[in-house]
């Protein structure tokens, strides 16, 4: 089958939510990379299924992306179908003190529905811009917290099309880290059981972490947040800092002078000049305190 077939198989599933050669660079927070082959946008779940059994029929790559915010997408591009999840994806079903949301919804929106409902428990991902799926994924957290910490069960499509449902027991989640990354699967929703408590104190300490982070991070520019992983006992910023690293640029990409885990996109940089920045930071790294810095940004795609 050829490309243009191709795309009209999947014109077909999801009408008018495909795009092709669709340059992922606006959907990502970093605002870089190169064309999706495919860039799909299933509607509910059975538009998803019905994409996935498309892909494993014609044996096409394919990944799933949240809100982009912390993806490095290759210059060249992905190969294969971009998968977006799109309008049922962005619900949540309230009970009581539990929620499902589902994998699309921005975590900001779901922190504030649980403030405004007394129910904490997500102050401390109210400020990461990510979506329920990516979140998971990547068990995301701030300031102590993390998103894995009120979750009851994950549900997800398998590439095979099956249904599941993991109890929390059968997640491993570990820093920015989950057993989640070991299913071929798209995570469709995440149930979770919040705690009640006093809305104004739950609206306070957003706000608090709010400030934080407008004190402490570059917000004014493009970035995916906290480049590298915090080594055990010790933070990927102040190693940068106290090595004198700030400031340091390759392209249109540049060592924030406010915060040095940052690495911000200030003059429409590429990918090329994002890995070129994250690889010269690592070797500084290493030759000046011998310390490994891994990456906490997820690269994909196809780079130079
Ligand atoms: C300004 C800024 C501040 C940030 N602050 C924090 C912070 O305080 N703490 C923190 O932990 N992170 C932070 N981040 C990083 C980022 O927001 C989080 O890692 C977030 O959880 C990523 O979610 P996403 O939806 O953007 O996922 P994406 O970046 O789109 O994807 C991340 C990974 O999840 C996978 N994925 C996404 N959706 C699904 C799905 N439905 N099913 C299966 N896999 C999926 C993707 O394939 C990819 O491997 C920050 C980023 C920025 C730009």
């Amino acid at each position: 089958m050829n490309r243009s077939q191709i795309s009209d198989e999947l014109q077909k599933l999801v009408q008018a939510r495909v795009l092709t050669d669709e340059p992922l660079k606006p959907y990502t927070t970093w605002k870089i990379g190169g064309p999706a082959d495919w860039l799909v946008t299933p509607a509910d779940e059975t538009e998803l299924g019905q994409v996935l059994s498309l892909c494993r029929r014609l044996e096409l790559p394919w990944l799933v992306m949240g809100n982009g915010s912390n993806l490095l997408v290759g210059d060249k591009g992905v190969r294969g179908v971009v998968i977006r999840l799109g309008r049922d994806f962005s619900r949540m079903v309230w009970q009581d003190d539990r929620v499902e949301a589902f994998a699309g919804l921005l975590l900001r929106d779901l922190a504030e529905a649980a403030a405004s409902r007394g129910l904490a428990g997500l102050e401390y991902v109210h400020g990461i811009p990510g979506s329920v799926g990516g979140g998971i994924r990547m068990n995301c957290g701030a300031y102590g917290g993390n998103l894995s910490t009120c979750v009851t069960s994950v549900k997800a499509l398998s590439y095979d099309g099956e249904l599941l449902e993991l109890p929390r027991e059968r997640i491993d989640f570990a820093y920015r880290n989950s057993s989640l990354f070991d299913l071929d699967a798209v995570i469709t929703s995440v149930c979770l059981k919040l705690v009640p408590g006093d809305k104004e104190e739950i609206l306070a300490k957003m706000a608090d972490f709010q400030h934080r982070r407008e004190t402490a991070q570059p917000l004014e520019y493009p970035s995916c947040g906290s480049t590298f992983k915090n080594p055990e006992g010790d933070h990927a910023g102040w190693i940068i800092e106290r090595n004198d690293l700030r400031g340091h640029r390759i392209g249109g990409l540049q060592i924030s002078e406010k915060h040095g885990n940052f690495l911000v996109n200030r003059w429409d940089g590429s990918a090329d000049d994002a890995r070129r920045l994250i690889e010269w930071t690592q070797e500084k790294v290493m030759e000046l305190e011998q310390i490994e810095l891994t990456p906490e940004v997820r690269f994909i795609g196809e780079f130079i």
